[in-house]
């Protein structure tokens, strides 16, 4: 038996991607891949649970693009389907004179980039919105929501499945890739899986599987823990919705903010610290064959070399709760260690180039009948079926 078209890997980005092909082609017979025994297991069940308003990102770059389209697409799929989600809103604050040149920047980006709603506010606005963080400005971001990824994952695969035709395999891991005349062959745990087209979502495997198939990555994926704490239930209610601080534009991360959860929970992070391992949710997991092939890396040494100060100031933070407390003070100063739980913490998969740059934009590499999906991080989970449509204008041209 052979499949019209398989998509590796059942995160958020694989799963939307499956759902749409098999509205685009419902004569197909597609199957989904996914090595875990359910889908969102990684980045997309373990990240902040944020549908992004797009205001950060490079004018004209694919994040800024997917992230607006994407966010109307994921809110109007949360709408018909049920999947928990809150368009509430949130503030990015300047907590300092220093960072209001940060915060302009950020505002003229929004106005580049259509971000519904935006207003500059003041101290008085910001007590009105968080009535216990501390400010100097701030900008109101109102198109800014949370959302049930997990949840919208599910959904996801659950209408793929209405389509008679097509499969969702679990613990099925791909491990290699054969081109042959007509058709590529994957060889998985479960034996060998014929498909005439494959899509590769493979998240923080997704340079590994360009590798499987032969091709030059030109990147690899270096993880980056985030962790998190939560809000005593005594505490939640000091956060109303979401409060970010001006982020170091020299990384792609946003800094530790305050995010209330569809569940209601608040949740405190995450941190950005260098992991030794892909996949391993603990502080101290190693995974030799990771910690090695990014160690061994050009761009990560380079990385290392240039931000070797902050990389370690990180890892202090990663195991220091009262560093943690510190920076949640910046944004809300009455906050103590008795508000703080231990919390999750998820891994982003981040594409690094050999030179040691941090591979902002979304990236995606044609293999021979094959799309590579190399680097989907942030805000990606918010822009799934915005990314799911460019996947299949890729693919249509595919030979
Ligand atoms: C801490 C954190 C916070 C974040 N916060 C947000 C946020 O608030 N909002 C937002 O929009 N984005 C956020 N993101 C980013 C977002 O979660 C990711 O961009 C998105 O989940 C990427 O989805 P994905 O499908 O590419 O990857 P994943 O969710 O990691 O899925 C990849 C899948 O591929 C499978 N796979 C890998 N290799 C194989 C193989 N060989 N065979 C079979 N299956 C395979 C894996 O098991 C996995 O299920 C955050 C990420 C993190 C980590």
């Amino acid at each position: 038996m052979i499949y019209d078209i398989a998509v590796v890997g059942g995160g958020i980005i694989g799963t939307a991607t499956a759902y749409k092909l098999s509205l685009k082609f419902p004569d197909s017979r597609i199957v989904l891949l996914e090595k875990e025994s359910k889908l969102a297991f990684h980045q997309t069940g373990r990240n902040s649970g944020v549908i992004h308003s797009g205001i950060y990102y490079k004018p004209g770059s694919y994040k800024a693009k997917n992230c607006l389209d994407g966010r109307k697409q994921l809110v109007k799929f949360a709408q018909e389907n049920e999947v928990a989600h809150d368009v509430c809103g949130k503030i990015i604050l300047a907590t300092k004179e220093e960072e209001i040149a940060g915060l302009e920047k950020i505002f003229a980006r929004g106005i580049e980039n259509r971000t519904e709603g935006i207003r500059k506010i003041g101290p008085e606005e910001i007590k009105e919105l968080e009535p216990l963080a501390e400010g100097v400005a701030a900008i109101h971001v109102p198109c800014t929501g949370i959302i049930d990824f997990k949840g919208a994952t599910r959904k996801m695969g659950e209408l793929f499945l209405t389509n008679e035709h097509n499969e969702i395999r679990y613990g099925v891991q791909v491990n290699g890739i054969k081109n042959k005349d007509n058709e590529t062959e994957l060889t998985t745990n479960e034996g060998k899986v014929l498909c005439n087209r494959v899509i590769f979502c493979g998240g923080l495997q997704a340079d590994r599987l360009a590798k499987m198939e032969g091709l030059d990555p030109r990147m690899k994926v270096v993880p980056f823990r985030g962790d998190y704490y939560e809000l005593a239930e005594s505490s939640k209610h000091k956060v109303k919705n979401l409060i970010y601080p001006v982020p170091n534009p020299e990384f792609p991360f946003l800094g530790v903010h305050l995010t209330r959860m569809t569940d209601g929970t608040v949740e405190c992070g995450p941190n950005a610290v260098f992991s030794f391992d892909r996949e391993g949710y603990s502080k101290t997991s190693v995974n030799v064959t990771d910690a090695l092939d990014a160690l061994t890396y050009s761009g990560t040494l380079k990385l290392f070399a240039k931000h070797w100060r902050n990389g370690i100031n990180e890892q202090r933070r990663a195991f220091s709760k009262s560093l943690f407390l510190k920076a949640l003070q910046g944004l809300i100063p009455s906050l103590t260690m008795n508000d703080l739980a231990p919390g999750r913490c998820g891994i982003r998969a981040q594409a690094l180039a050999p030179d040691g740059t941090l591979i902002d934009d979304f990236h995606m590499i044609n293999g021979r009948r094959s799309i590579h999906v190399l680097n989907a991080p942030s805000p990606a989970a918010t822009a799934c079926l915005s990314i799911a449509d460019e996947i299949i204008t890729r693919f249509e041209t595919l030979n």
